[in-house]
């Protein structure tokens, strides 16, 4: 993988935005493989297609590209995505493509890591305060995803630190993330929340007293549900059921992964 884009593109342009677009874009669609089944290349949707960037022609998967000029991964923090209203409808219709997180420093690829779809909740998507009166799309309300709030487990690195993963770990590692998918958005938030706390937990082994420790934190995402201790051991018996964790006696577990 040559991870230098091809500026020859640009000569001529001026906006940075459209300049980054392409580049990026391009890359994309010389260089990189289905995540999802392997496949060696993705393609192109027409400009301005609203739903995704990129598809693959062998699984279907659908893929959305967002780069930010950062020599470290965002991991941690939040990009900038579209609408708001729309980016919450796909969610909660389980339409949404995969995100591609890009991050790159003097038109080279620094980090690139794929988000499988099924790891996106509302609780991640912030809302923007809408653009003011004098704006040429004045009070269109854009949003955030908030990237440092989603499990570990669904951000599978492509480059990091300007290495290339292995292509055959970046799909096991997708397939492995495949178990998390829920057919409903509510029983997705509480797994995913119910995995962040337990890889908050440094150690591999870890007991139930550890998870209850957050319990208030996950009683105020979900106010509504009064069996918060309940609902942890369900979900850790999901995520044995998962294989992402091992029970190993009464009230002790063991991460695997
Ligand atoms: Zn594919």
């Amino acid at each position: 993988m040559d991870l230098h884009f091809n500026q020859s593109l640009v000569l001529g342009y001026h906006s940075g935005s459209q300049i980054s677009r392409v580049l990026t874009e391009d890359w994309m669609e010389r260089n990189m493989f289905c995540p999802v089944c392997g496949a060696p290349v993705l393609e192109h949707y027409e400009a301005n297609k609203p739903v995704a960037d990129f598809f693959c022609d062998d699984c279907k998967s659908d893929f959305e590209l967002k780069s930010k000029e950062s020599k470290t991964a965002v991991i941690g923090h939040k990009i900038a995505d579209g609408a708001y209203g729309t980016m919450i409808e796909r969610i909660t219709s389980l339409r949404n493509p995969h995100l591609f997180v890009m991050t790159y420093t003097n038109w080279t690829v620094n980090n690139l890591l794929i988000i499988p779809k099924f790891f996106f909740v509302p609780d991640i998507i912030e809302k923007r305060p809408p653009l003011k009166e004098t704006a040429r799309r004045a009070g269109w309300v854009g949003c955030n995803i908030e990237i440092g709030n989603i499990p570990d487990s669904g951000k599978i690195f492509i480059i990091r630190n300007s290495q290339q993963e292995d292509k055959s770990k970046v799909v096991d590692l997708y397939q492995r993330t495949l178990n998390l998918r829920t057919s409903k958005i509510d029983s997705r938030g509480w797994l995913l929340d119910v995995l962040r706390c337990v890889e908050k937990i440094p150690n591999k082994e870890f007991c139930l007293d550890e998870m209850y420790a957050f319990t208030d934190e996950l009683q105020q995402k979900h106010p509504d549900n009064n069996f918060v201790p309940d609902k942890i051991r369900q979900q850790l018996q999901y995520l044995r059921d998962k294989g992402f964790i091992k029970f190993t006696s009464r009230g002790h577990y063991q991460k695997l992964f």
